[in-house]
């Protein structure tokens, strides 16, 4: 129990184990805690109701808890890489169902169907994943750097090189910011109660009250990203997957919304109905 508090009663079972336990994390924390280490991170761990016992798992803690901030920095970090020379936003053709074909094939028409996986390999089947050009084969920077924001990773993942070694961490192919702005950027519903927190609760189409039914969008919808933006520099594309693009909105008016926008996506189709076009966004949910 910290000292201090004011008590009538025993500590309880748990907080006895906690506090055994939180002793224990720290003094395994602290024994591995390099001379440098980002103090907000060892503030963040030491604050915890669970103490991280190691510094990598300090800074994946630190940044789980600053979603926003890791989204904000991930693209920060795009930004420093810029878009690869002679990238383009493609999709891949080869859907999942070929690919569980191509496991049951295995031996037979594996000479073609690999070619195909290589020339596509890192691509996302969908226009709703965000397009990660250091993930694909012929971007790829290689190991110490992240797949996701081209930059180099350094101890525990950080984005910057505290410890002046100069080389980045080999085994490292991610930034812990950028696998938890990946997580965001991929289901940021997930996320709905910091999204609501930054709103101030208010509805950001109405300005009424949140409803507990709330429901996170995305103001300019991901087909007409793909559709329209897509020619955008990559960096700037991750915004529309980042805070900038979302909103929390009650559930009739996204309702609403989604209603417009899939009548506005079948006029489209219907447009574009006639022979050989092939938006190959067409279609895809
Ligand atoms: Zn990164």
């Amino acid at each position: 129990m910290p000292e201090g508090e004011p008590t009538g009663k025993p500590p309880s079972a748990t907080s006895l184990w906690r506090e055994a336990r939180n002793a224990a994390a720290r003094a395994r924390l602290e024994k591995s805690l390099p001379a440098v280490f980002p103090l907000p991170v060892l503030r963040h761990a030491l604050s915890r109701p669970l103490v991280p016992p190691t510094p990598r798992l300090a800074v994946e803690s630190y940044w789980r808890h600053h979603i926003l901030r890791a989204d904000r920095l991930a693209r920060a970090l795009a930004a420093a890489s810029g878009q690869p020379e002679g990238w383009t936003w493609r999709l891949g053709t080869w859907t999942p169902e070929d690919r569980r074909l191509d496991k049951r094939r295995r031996g037979k028409a594996v000479e073609d169907l690999s070619e195909t996986a290589l020339a596509e390999k890192g691509l996302a089947f969908s226009f709703r994943m965000p397009p990660a050009p250091f993930r694909e084969g012929p971007f790829a920077r290689g190991k110490g750097h992240c797949c996701i924001c081209g930059q180099p990773v350094y101890r525990f993942g950080w984005h910057r090189d505290l410890w002046g070694t100069g080389t980045p961490n080999r085994n490292a192919a991610w930034h812990a910011a950028c696998v938890i702005a990946w997580k965001f950027w991929i289901a940021p519903a997930d996320h709905v109660k910091e999204l609501k927190r930054r709103q101030g609760h208010r509805c950001a189409q109405s300005g009424k009250r949140l409803l507990k039914t709330a429901e996170v969008d995305h103001r300019v919808p991901l087909y007409r990203i793909w559709r329209e933006e897509r020619a955008r520099p990559w960096p700037e594309l991750l915004g529309y997957w980042g805070l900038p693009n979302l909103q929390v909105v009650n559930r009739a008016i996204h309702a609403d919304k989604c209603a417009a926008e899939a009548g506005e996506r079948a006029s489209v189709r219907r447009r574009a109905a006639g022979p050989g076009t092939g938006d190959p966004a067409a279609g895809m949910e």
